[in-house]
């Protein structure tokens, strides 16, 4: 979530952003530092709709609401049923003219917010998964050897990818056989993301002195989970604040969670090479008429190296 505010000749005075549960809103960020005087029939552009509740942070909607500002623009209503309009309502009542944005990036807003809108809707946990696979649609060979698939510039990307998840979730057969570190490594984003390893062998924690994972996280940062059924994984994440994860492997975690519909988004790379008889993705997941094919919406695609990107 987004801020800019504007003057009342419509120049840029201040933005601000929205960092983390728990932290300032945009709006409150946005406004640190500005003088009643400069806010003067000022413009304020947010993403959401200004928060009626006086949650964690307090209520940004009323906090406006003593402000001599004019206008409030406003991307997304709040997601959350039960207040959504409200903080519209608190500003209309101070006079302030309010405006719910119409135009035509409102698909790609709701889209950057997709992982948000899914958690205020459902309650639930956002799941993506990424899968780095070959033409042929494998995501290693028999032997399980996966190194390298896709290009630097597909793995770069996956960096980045990693940073808009709370978590990577990543099954004990993949930790075992590929030890990845699982950390972000951008030259631009420094941030700590969290492990979640589906092990119920206890496997893994036998062998964390020769394991990566463990190198590079603080041991807060890893959980183990020695559960079967993935609708319950979720939910004890959800109650330990992880909002958005992202599945990293293997063939057999990419099933079950494609199986019990638990996947709201793919990151598929696919590079220009042939794997022959090695291991699929979906392989543990069997549809058996064309009328219950797993549709796709919202397609986006790109190319890293030459890798396509769906
Ligand atoms: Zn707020």
């Amino acid at each position: 979530v987004g801020c800019v505010i504007l003057s009342s000749h419509g120049e840029p005075l201040a933005k601000g952003h929205h960092a983390r549960y728990g932290h300032a809103h945009a709006e409150i960020e946005a406004l640190q530092g500005l003088t009643n005087e400069q806010l003067k029939d000022a413009h304020i552009i947010v993403t959401l709709e200004p928060c009626a509740h006086d949650g964690k942070t307090g209520s940004c909607a009323k906090k406006l609401a003593t402000l001599p500002i004019r206008k409030v623009t406003f991307g997304l209503i709040d997601p959350n049923p039960l207040v959504a309009g409200q903080g519209a309502q608190i500003l209309r009542a101070a006079g302030i003219e309010v405006k719910e944005y119409e135009g035509v990036l409102k698909p790609d807003l709701e889209e950057l917010c997709e992982e948000f809108l899914w958690n205020q809707r459902k309650k639930k946990i956002f799941v993506a998964l990424k899968v780095a696979q070959s033409l042929d649609g494998k995501i290693a060979l028999s032997t399980g050897d996966s190194q390298w698939i896709t290009s630097l510039e597909s793995r770069e990307k996956v960096h980045e990818l990693r940073a808009n998840y709370d978590a990577v979730l990543i099954g004990k057969n993949t930790v075992l056989v590929d030890n990845p570190s699982l950390n972000i490594r951008h030259p631009e984003i420094k941030k700590y993301n969290k492990v979640v390893i589906l092990d119920r062998s206890g496997e893994v924690q036998r062998h964390r002195e020769e394991l990566k994972i463990f190198k590079f996280h603080a041991p807060e940062n890893i959980f183990i989970m020695s559960e079967t059924n993935l609708p319950q994984i979720l939910s004890k994440l959800y109650e330990q604040g992880i909002r958005s994860l992202m599945i990293e492997g293997g063939g057999q975690i990419f099933s079950s969670f494609l199986k019990a519909d638990l996947v709201q988004r793919l990151h598929v790379f696919t590079a220009p090479v042939i794997l022959g008889a090695g291991r699929g993705w979906t392989e543990g997941f069997t549809i058996n008429s064309m009328n219950e094919r797993m549709q796709l919406q919202s397609i986006k695609t790109a190319t890293f190296g030459q890798d396509q990107y769906t």
